[in-house]
C-alpha cells in the first residue's frame, strides 16, 4: 500500500518537527545562552540615580564599597546590569579578593585603596562576570579540581566557551596564570585569620564558597543571592545543586550572614546582598521542586521560573537535562 502524496509530506514534516524539537530540548542551555547574546550583546550599564544604603558609599563614579567590619569589604558595581559584588577579606599578612567583577572597570586600584597588603584573587566560579579582572592580579588562585587543572596549557588557564559565557555580553576570554591551587575543604591562612574553602557545585561544576567561621560569615558567590538564581545555563545541574544546598544549610547556622555576588534587587536602592540560612532552606525546597516536578511547580517554557521566597526566584533547567 502507498500513502497518498499529502500524507507522505505530512509524515515527513512531522518527523522533521520532532527531530528539531528534540534537538532544541537537548541544546536548550546553549540556546538560552545564545538568546541572551542576541538580547544583550554588550554589557548593560545604567546611569539611573541610585540610593546607597549605609555602610555602602561611592568610591568613584562606578564602584561602591561597604566596610562590613572585621577587616572585610564588599565592593559593588551597581551601574553594571548584573550588579556584581566582590569581597575583600584582609588578614594580618595578606588579603584575598573573592571574585573580581566583569572587568568593565579595573578593580585593582579600588582594592589598593583598601589595603596595602599582598592580594590574591580567587573567583567563586568561572563565569565572565566574576573573572573579568583576574588577569590584573599577579596572584590568582583556583580551587584544586582535576577538571580545572586539566585546563592549564603552557602555564596559562584556558576558559571553555560556555564555562566563561562572556560572549553573551561581548567579553573575550582572558588568559591568566594560576599561582596557587587551593584544595576544597582546606583553610586559607591570611595571617591571624583563616577562611575555609568549600566546593559546592550546582550553579557551575567548579563553584566554591568561603566560610569565615570566626566572624560567622559565608561568602556564597553565585550559589545564592537575592533576585534570580540561575540554574539553567550550561554547566548547571539541579540534582547536584540541591545536594550542595543541603550541605550549605549544615555549614551555617541561623545567625550566619551569607553574602552573595549579585545585588540590586531593590533598585534604585542598593544594599549589600545579604541572606541567611532560612533563604538557603527555601532555595533547597525550590531546587527539589525543580528536580522532581518542574512542570507543575513553575511557570514559563525555558528557563522554568520557580518561586523561592519574596527575595528570590529560581530559573531552572529540566531534571533530565545534562549539566
Ligand atoms: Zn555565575
Amino acid at each position: 500500500m502507498r500513502l497518498p502524496r499529502t500524507a507522505r509530506w505530512a509524515a515527513l514534516i512531522s518527523l522533521l518537527f520532532l527531530i528539531l524539537t528534540g534537538l532544541a530540548a537537548w541544546q536548550a542551555p546553549e540556546i538560552a545562552a545564545w538568546r541572551w547574546y542576541l538580547q544583550e550583546g554588550k554589557p548593560t550599564l545604567t546611569s539611573a540615580k541610585l540610593m546607597l544604603l549605609p555602610p555602602l558609599r561611592w568610591l568613584d563614579d562606578y564602584y561602591v564599597v561597604a566596610d562590613l567590619g572585621k577587616n572585610t569589604f564588599a565592593i559593588g558595581e551597581p551601574r553594571y546590569g548584573q550588579c556584581n559584588f566582590s569581597y575583600l577579606i584582609i588578614g594580618s599578612t595578606r588579603a584575598l579578593l573573592f571574585d573580581t567583577g566583569p572587568g568593565v572597570r579595573n578593580i585593582a586600584p579600588i582594592v589598593r585603596q583598601l589595603t596595602s597588603l599582598p592580594v590574591e584573587a580567587l573567583p567563586s566560579h568561572l563565569h565572565f562576570d566574576h573573572t573579568g579582572n583576574l588577569a590584573r592580579f599577579a596572584d590568582v588562585a583556583l580551587p584544586d579540581l582535576p577538571a580545572l587543572r586539566g585546563q592549564v596549557h603552557d602555564g596559562r588557564f584556558a576558559f571553555g566557551l560556555y564555562q566563561y559565557l562572556g560572549f553573551v555580553e561581548g567579553f573575550k576570554r582572558p588568559q591568566f596564570h594560576v599561582s596557587e591551587w587551593i584544595a576544597p575543604g582546606s583553610k586559607i591562612d591570611l595571617g591571624d585569620r583563616n577562611l575555609t574553602i568549600e566546593s559546592l557545585p550546582g550553579h557551575t561544576p567548579d563553584s566554591v564558597v568561603l566560610l569565615d567561621e570566626a566572624a560567622n560569615r559565608l561568602f556564597a558567590g553565585d550559589f545564592i543571592y537575592p533576585s534570580e538564581i540561575y540554574a539553567f545555563l550550561p554547566g548547571a545541574d539541579l540534582k547536584t545543586y540541591a545536594a550542595s544546598a543541603r550541605r550549605l544549610t549544615k555549614l551555617v547556622d541561623a545567625q550566619t550572614l551569607i553574602y552573595g555576588a549579585h545585588g540590586c534587587d531593590r533598585l534604585p536602592t542598593v544594599d549589600v546582598p545579604t541572606l541567611s540560612q532560612a533563604d538557603v532552606v527555601a532555595l533547597t525546597r525550590a531546587l527539589d521542586l525543580a528536580d522532581t516536578g518542574a512542570w507543575a511547580a513553575g511557570t514559563g517554557w525555558y528557563p522554568r521560573r520557580i518561586p523561592v521566597n519574596e527575595r528570590m526566584e529560581l530559573l531552572a533547567k529540566y531534571p533530565w537535562m545534562r549539566p
